[in-house]
C-alpha cells in the first residue's frame, strides 16, 4: 500500500468471491470497495490542506496524533486506523490457507498458548468480548512475545508498538450479511482464510 498521501485503494489480493463460503462475495465487494475506499477517501480529506502531513506515513500519523491539529485530530484517528487495519485485515486473508500456523510462529503458538486450539478458544473470546464494534488482534513484541488484544473503533493495537500477526474485523459490516448477529460462527468460520504464511512474515518481522 501507498505509504503517503495521497492514499489509495490497494487492490483486493484475491478475487471478491476467492474466500466462499466463508466470507463471501457480496460482503467483500461492499467491504473492501467501499468501507476501504471511503476511509482512504476521508483520510486524504482530512489532511488534504496541511501540506506539512503529505510526507508522512500512516504510522507516523498513528503514532503522533496529539500532535496532529485538533480539527483533524480525530477523523486522522479514525480514518488513518480504517486504512491501516484493512490494508492488513485483507492481507492476512488467502483462498489458498493452510489452517494452521507455521513455522517460528506456530512454535511460539505451542509454547505460549498451550496448542493451537487454546490460542484459537482465546481468540475466539477475545473478538466475542470486543463491545460493538471493532477489532481482536494477535501482535507480538520484539522478543517475540504474543498477545491477543482487542482495540474499539479503528484504534490501531497499543499504538502500533507491536507488530500485528493476524486481526480479525469484528464490525457488523465485516459479517452480517451471511452470519446476521452470530459474530462467533464468522470468527469460527474466518480461522479457515487466514493467511498462516504472511503471520510467519509477520512474526519474523517483528523479531528484527
Ligand atoms: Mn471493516
Amino acid at each position: 500500500m501507498k505509504k503517503t498521501y495521497p492514499f489509495e485503494l490497494p487492490a483486493l489480493p484475491y478475487a471478491y468471491d476467492a474466500l466462499e463460503p466463508y466470507v463471501d462475495k457480496e460482503t467483500n465487494m461492499l467491504h473492501h470497495g467501499k468501507h476501504f475506499q471511503a476511509y482512504v477517501n476521508n483520510l486524504n480529506a482530512a489532511i488534504e490542506k496541511y501540506p506539512e502531513l503529505h510526507q508522512k506515513d500512516l504510522v507516523e500519523l498513528l503514532q503522533n496524533l496529539d500532535a496532529l491539529p485538533t480539527e483533524i485530530r480525530t477523523a486522522v484517528r479514525n480514518n488513518g486506523g480504517g486504512v491501516y487495519n484493512h490494508d492488513f485485515y485483507f492481507g492476512i486473508m488467502t483462498p489458498n490457507a493452510l489452517g494452521k500456523p507455521v513455522g517460528k510462529l506456530a512454535k511460539a503458538i505451542d509454547e505460549q498458548f498451550g496448542s493451537f486450539e487454546a490460542f484459537k478458544e482465546k481468540f475466539h473470546k477475545a473478538a466475542l468480548s470486543q463491545f460493538g464494534s471493532g477489532w481482536a488482534w494477535l501482535v507480538a513484541d520484539k522478543d517475540g512475545k504474543l498477545q491477543i488484544v482487542t482495540t474499539p473503533n479503528q484504534d490501531v493495537p497499543l499504538n502500533l508498538t507491536v507488530t500485528p500477526i493476524i486481526a480479525i474485523d469484528v464490525w457488523e459490516h465485516a459479517y452480517y450479511l451471511r452470519y446476521q448477529n452470530r459474530r462467533g460462527d464468522y470468527v469460527l468460520n474466518w480461522f479457515n482464510v487466514v493467511n498462516w504464511e504472511k503471520a510467519e512474515e509477520q512474526y519474523q518481522k517483528a523479531m528484527k
